[in-house]
């Protein structure tokens, strides 16, 4: 049978990492179904009824959020809002069954009914007093509320992918509202219908829907529908094992992007956690499709780590194609600004990616580590690096570059072949004229091989940014 998932956010902020490792799962669900099943689909739904907090911005920022992790969903989106009308059609036909029932009650009876069960311990807010009441009894001018009359025998049982076996008793839960006096459905009515339309075969979301999904099984019950598969996931937690929140940095997708990781860092991080493959670290998404499964999906939860996300970006950056990385790094440098600067700086930098990237960790640390390439001229040179550059270095650099600016060939080979004939010939260290080299050349005391970054920079830069040292002092 194919396997239909679907991620179905509540557009009031923005997307964030418990909410991206959700759409992941349902989505890599859905892909080892399609690739190795008998089809599978992933939807995606946006559980808009909460007119006062769902804003647009937070609906395209999951667009936007999906779209930059290559969790393309099939189909149109659905707007849970846009459905009022189906929602209240499922509702009617309950009505007409007998399985549904008006509730006059006032918000003032209500209350009191609540303020009762809360100080006698139950958890059972509403008494069933309309429940077998004639709508003949009801008072005037109060608009019904509909609700499920519950089955009250046994219990809900849900056989849950990742939980196990998990139990309710039925005479726990009181008979819940679907449609409210103003006519707006619930958002447990809204998601049960919305599930059932769209053939969702398997729910996987977050372990704090677990209760609603007793719930959201009685109205399947009641409308006689296959319900789906369960799967509910721990939440996420932070490092000292406290419910994850802010104080344990950034919860929103768009700052790990804005800090520099990679999509596929965060889709192998956030597969793992939760979801283990014997003590595979490093798993891409090809194979991911491949193993994933719901039963390796850990009952515990899992610890946000963000040293270990930063350790695998930095193992994506490196396998990253290099004109991949220098396109990102071009959009963040502020330099180069024009078109025959760019041209040129995109080609240093296509040149020095190679050794660039085995430095870095996060792009914007990539970026920063670049710049030197394409900051033009004179350089500001760094406080340890101006150091490098002392008198007796400075005698050394003015006879070295007579030397470098008399090559037929620059390239990394003669320029190294040159250099160490010089140190040869005047009896120093190579360090003695590495670093102060570095420290012109780049304007910092740590950078790729010296040689390397001369080559990359070229004969008229690499000249230039030497004598701008030599000129000023
Ligand atoms: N809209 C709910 C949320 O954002 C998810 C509901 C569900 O997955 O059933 O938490």
């Amino acid at each position: 049978m194919p396997v239909v998932t679907r991620f179905a956010p509540s557009p009031t902020g923005s997307l964030h990492v418990g909410g991206a490792r959700t759409a992941l799962y349902n989505w890599i669900f859905a892909k080892h179904h399609a690739r190795f099943g008998d089809g599978g689909w992933f939807l995606l739904r946006i559980e808009d009824t909460d007119r006062k907090r769902s804003t647009q911005e937070a609906i395209d920022a999951i667009y936007d959020g999906l779209a930059w992790l290559g969790l393309n969903w099939d189909g149109e989106p659905v707007s849970q809002f846009s459905r009022a009308s189906e929602h209240r059609a499922a509702v009617g036909r309950l009505l007409a069954e007998g399985r549904a029932y008006k509730c006059f009650c006032t918000p003032e009876e209500l209350a009191k009914m609540r303020e009762q069960a809360r100080r006698e311990g139950r958890s059972k807010l509403y008494d069933g007093r309309w429940r077998d009441r004639e709508p003949s009894e009801a008072p005037a001018g109060v608009e019904p509320a509909i609700r499920l009359k519950a089955a009250e025998d046994r219990e809900t049982v849900i056989n849950d992918l990742v939980q196990g076996e998990v139990r309710v008793g039925n005479d726990q839960m009181d008979d819940m509202v679907l449609l409210r006096s103003d006519g707006t459905p619930t958002y447990m009515l809204a998601v049960v219908v919305d599930d059932h339309d769209m053939g969702v075969t398997h729910v996987i979301r977050g372990d704090d829907h677990l209760t609603n999904a007793f719930r959201q099984m009685q109205l399947y019950r009641a409308f006689d529908w296959q319900p789906p598969n369960f799967a509910h996931i721990p939440l996420i937690h932070g490092s000292d094992g406290a419910k994850l929140s802010k104080r344990h940095g950034a919860l929103s997708l768009d700052v790990y992007r804005n800090d520099g990781f990679l999509p596929e860092a965060i889709r192998n991080y956030l597969l793992r956690l939760g979801w283990a493959h014997g003590d595979d670290e490093i798993i891409g998404t090809d194979q991911a499709i491949e193993w994933f499964d719901l039963d390796a999906v850990g009952r515990g939860a899992a610890r946000f780590d963000l040293a270990k996300l930063t350790s695998l970006n930095g193992h994506y950056i490196r396998e990253a194609d290099d004109m991949v990385l220098v396109q990102m790094i071009m959009k963040r440098l502020t330099q180069p600004n024009d078109g025959k600067l760019a041209e040129e700086a995109e080609s240093r930098l296509n040149k020095g990616m190679v050794s660039l990237k085995k430095r870095a960790k996060t792009i914007v640390e990539l970026t920063e580590i670049a710049e030197f390439y394409v900051t033009d001229r004179p350089l500001t040179l760094s406080k340890k690096a101006t150091k490098a550059i002392n008198q007796e270095a400075r005698g050394h650099l003015s006879q070295l570059k007579s030397a470098l600016a008399g090559l037929d060939d620059w390239h990394q080979q003669s320029l190294e072949e040159a250099t160490r004939t010089y140190v040869e010939q005047v009896g120093i260290k190579l360090g003695k004229i590495a670093q102060p080299l570095r420290a012109a050349v780049t304007g910092s005391t740590v950078s790729p091989g010296i040689f390397e970054v001369l080559d990359v920079l070229g004969r008229e830069e690499s000249l230039g940014r030497i004598n701008d040292v030599l000129g000023s002092g």
